[in-house]
Order: structure tokens, then sequence, then C-alpha cells
């Protein structure tokens, strides 16, 4: 059997492409609105399109084109897939660049300065032998001060003024980002009902799914996770 795991992005596009052209007329309706997208962090891509893969073999069939229709993109961020990376080619974590009102503002998450030193090293990895240990020490002496909530928080927040550092936003709209925006404003325009699952990898327990649901959205994690 094939491996659902494709080796590049090319050939992870050419599956893509090919397994949707039969669907495509297919999906006319106007009510319900299922958008699924993968690889917003590049190199998580590679799960992305094995679920893509998975969800156009058995799920896709289940659906009624009479009453929902379909939205699939296969890649937020072509070049950090293929390029392995997480971020866009600006350095930018596209996940933190879909900010409200162009309100790049670099005061916000004021906690990230106590650990960007921690969180983003300046010089390269000797060897891992030699690493571990200072890195343990380092981690520990982050857990006590400021904290585990805290380095969680600030990390997971984003931030606006490092741009080498890690979960960078940028400082302005990605041409990614409006590429999504704008299928968003459209969708939102052209259906009554929209729902939006986009993929990742690397947050979590191992082997399990999580699902996130937005703030807005009252229902328990874990009853979305039973639901999905
Ligand atoms: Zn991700």
């Amino acid at each position: 059997m094939d491996s659902p795991f494709p080796e590049s992005y090319e050939e992870s596009r050419a599956r893509f492409l090919q397994d949707v052209e039969p669907q495509r007329a297919k999906w006319i309706s106007w009510q319900n609105l299922i958008m699924i997208s993968t690889a917003e962090h590049g190199i998580e891509g590679y799960v992305g399109s094995a679920m893509l893969k998975v969800f156009m073999d058995e799920f896709a069939p289940r659906l009624d084109p009479e009453n929902t229709g379909l939205l699939l993109v296969h890649a937020i961020n072509p070049w950090g897939m293929k390029n392995h990376y997480r971020v866009n080619s600006n350095h930018v974590d596209l996940n933190r660049n879909f900010v409200f009102d162009n309100d790049f503002n670099p005061k916000i998450n004021p906690d990230y300065d106590l650990i960007e030193n921690f969180l983003n090293p300046k010089r390269p990895v000797r060897t891992l032998r030699s690493e571990a240990i200072p890195f343990l020490v380092k981690v520990i002496r982050n857990m006590i001060q400021p904290g585990k909530a805290r380095v969680q928080a600030a990390s997971l927040l984003g931030q606006h003024r490092y741009p080498n550092g890690i979960y960078f936003g940028g400082t302005e709209h990605q041409e990614e980002t409006t590429v999504l925006m704008d299928l968003y404003h459209r969708a939102l325009e052209e259906y009554q009902n929209f729902v939006q699952i986009d993929m990742h990898t690397g947050y979590g327990p191992r082997h399990q799914m999580t699902v996130i649901i937005p703030p807005l959205d009252p229902t328990p994690s874990n009853e979305a996770t039973r639901k999905y």
C-alpha cells in the first residue's frame, strides 16, 4: 500500500490536484460550508496531506452535496511545506498573523521578554551531548521563575517585535493571510453556516487528536473531539 504521507511538497500537491478534480462539480450547495486547511505551519503539511487524503477517500463520500459545500486548502504555507519550515519565507508564524484591524502592536505579550533568551539561543547548537544538561538547567530555572504557566502563555501568544524569535507574528499581513481572509469573507457571504477545520501537528498529547475550539464556541474540547 502506498504511504499516505508524501515525500515532497510537489508530490503532495500533484496527488491533491488529481484527487480533487473529479469532486469539483459535485459540491454546489450554498447552505453549509466545510473548509479543511493544512500546512499553515508548513512542515506540518506532510501529516495534513495524509489527513486530506483520508478525508477525501473515506469521509467526503458520506457528506450530502445537496446541503454541504466543501473548500479544501492543500497548503496555506506552501513555501514552508516545501522547505520544511513552520514559518513562511519572511519567518512569520502565520497562526500569529491574523491580526484584527492591522494592529500589529509590538508591545503585546510583555512576558516574552523574560524568556526571549531562553527561547531564542544566540548561537548554533554544538553537540547534543554538551547541550543537554545546560538546557535542562535553563528549563528548570524558567519553570521556577517566571514559572510554567507564564512561559507557556508568553510563548504561545506570539509577538511582533523579535523578527528572528519564535512565534513572530510579523508586522503586517502576509500574502498567505490575505488569501485566507479573502476566502473567509467569501465563505461568510455565500454560506449560511461555515466551519473550518485547520489541521496542525506538534501540539497536545502524543499520538492523540486534540480539538481546539475558538473561545466563542461553548462546546467543551472533549465533547468536540468525540463528535468530530
Ligand atoms: Zn501548527
